[in-house]
């Protein structure tokens, strides 16, 4: 693995560029029942084993009718009904219609169903009002998805879009990627788990659970190692120890130059760790490598850097280490500045904003305030991100900028 220079700064396409040409996807794959397929990802193309529907069928409440016999304009016995689950299967006499109900088989010999509110009924039989065409509210079979389709390729994730149509189809158990096994803690003597009192100089710790949310909406499978207090020996046992158990560790906190070299000497020691100063706003420093067995990401210990590096960078390294090559990067569109924007040139400044549309429904975007990588809360505020780009300065109330929403790890 090539190291950087430190004093070199790294664009965020750079870094990521370095991270996805070393990883390959997971190869281990299981078989689950589709009640616990939520949150995981095809291994294989999934292929519909029926038509969907797998039989014509009534889209409406009506009658079922022969189109040549309304010609006469004559009533037409009502000669049986078809039920949805209780198809009509006696001889059909000719010049008669059948009462018919949504989801019903249609009678073979039918091409058509008129709804019941076209539908005068005499003791003669029905006659029916309004233009009347061949087909009309019959689904035909296999108009959804055809026998033998491709429904879904592999590397697709099964929520509530996907698993239904599975079930639609009859499909019982799917083969889908074992689940990554991410392992998690956070360094610094000043960390507080939450529960606990603080004691003078200490803060909770947030990237922690920062993490744990983002992993468990990734389908992750966590191993949590806690706090680690800044002691080269403990470090040491807890880098072991996680690259013992998991695929990809991930740390927050001592990357930062000269804070805690050792805890960078230690981890040459252990592995091949490239430690980059990346080129964006919040969260200059990100460490990433190879353990003996496991990858590893070492995230800025400052709460919004760790959060937005996980986010612009192990998010897409998890997606690919997973298997879940249908990932695509959260939606970047262009807004309005409502709001002045402050910035130096230098580096891509990932902003917290609130895009909301205005009176014309054109989308426009305001800065959630205070910018600093220790203000939690602009997260808990934002519902995208401003993305500035490097060379780019203060930004005055209306000009367009690019803003990147918020996907559903960050509750967008
Ligand atoms: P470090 O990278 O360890 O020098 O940490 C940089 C800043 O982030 C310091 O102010 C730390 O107290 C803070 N910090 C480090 N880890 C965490 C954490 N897990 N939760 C909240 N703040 C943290
Ligand atoms: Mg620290």
């Amino acid at each position: 693995m090539d190291h950087c220079n430190t004093s070199d700064l790294l664009s965020l396409e750079q870094a990521l560029t370095k991270m996805l040409s070393q990883v390959t996807p997971m190869q281990a794959t299981e078989v689950v029942p589709l009640t616990h397929a939520a949150g995981r990802i095809t291994a294989s193309a999934i292929t519909s084993p029926i038509a969907v529907p797998p039989f014509a069928n009534s889209a409406m409440d009506g009658y079922a009718v022969r189109c040549n016999e309304l010609s006469s304009g004559l009533p037409l016995p009502v000669a049986g009904k078809a039920f949805a689950g209780a198809p009509f299967k006696a001889t059909w006499p000719a010049n008669t219609c059948i009462r018919i109900m949504t989801g019903a088989p249609i009678p073979a010999g039918a091409d058509a169903v008129i709804m019941q509110e076209q539908a005068v009924i005499s003791e003669q039989g029905v006659t029916f009002n309004g233009n009347v065409h061949i087909g009309q509210n019959t689904r035909l079979a296999g108009e959804d998805i055809e026998q033998g389709a491709t429904v879904f390729p592999a590397g697709v994730k099964l929520g509530a879009a996907q698993l239904p149509l599975l079930a639609s189809l009859g499909i019982a158990e799917v083969t889908v990627f074992r689940t990554l096994k991410v392992a998690i803690f956070s360094t610094g003597d000043e960390l507080q788990p939450i529960g606990q009192p603080l004691g003078e100089g200490q803060i909770y710790d947030t990237n922690r659970f920062a993490v744990r949310l983002m992993l468990q909406q990734l389908g992750c499978q966590i191993i949590d190692l806690g706090v680690i207090r800044d002691d080269q020996l403990a470090l040491r046992q807890a880098f072991e120890q996680a690259d013992g158990v998991a695929d990809l560790v991930i740390s927050s906190g001592g990357v930062s130059v000269g804070e805690a070299d050792y805890t960078k000497q230690m981890l040459e020691e252990l592995g091949d760790i490239g430690f980059w100063k990346l080129a964006i706003k919040p969260g200059k420093p990100f460490a990433f490598g190879k353990l003996d067995h496991a990858w590893f990401c070492g995230l800025p210990g400052n709460p919004v850097s760790a959060a937005l590096t996980f986010y612009q960078l192990v998010q897409p390294l998890i997606a690919k280490l997973s298997g879940h090559s249908e990932w695509h990067p959260p939606l970047r569109l262009k807004a309005t500045a409502a709001t002045k924007l402050k910035k130096s040139p230098g580096r891509l400044d990932f902003q917290r904003g609130i895009f909301s549309t205005d009176v014309n429904g054109e989308l426009e975007v305001r800065t959630t305030g205070h910018q600093g990588s220790h203000i939690f809360s602009s997260f808990s505020q934002g519902n995208c991100f401003i993305v500035l780009e490097q060379e780019r300065g203060s930004v005055a109330v209306g000009e367009t900028v690019e803003i990147e929403l918020f996907n559903s790890l960050l509750g967008g």
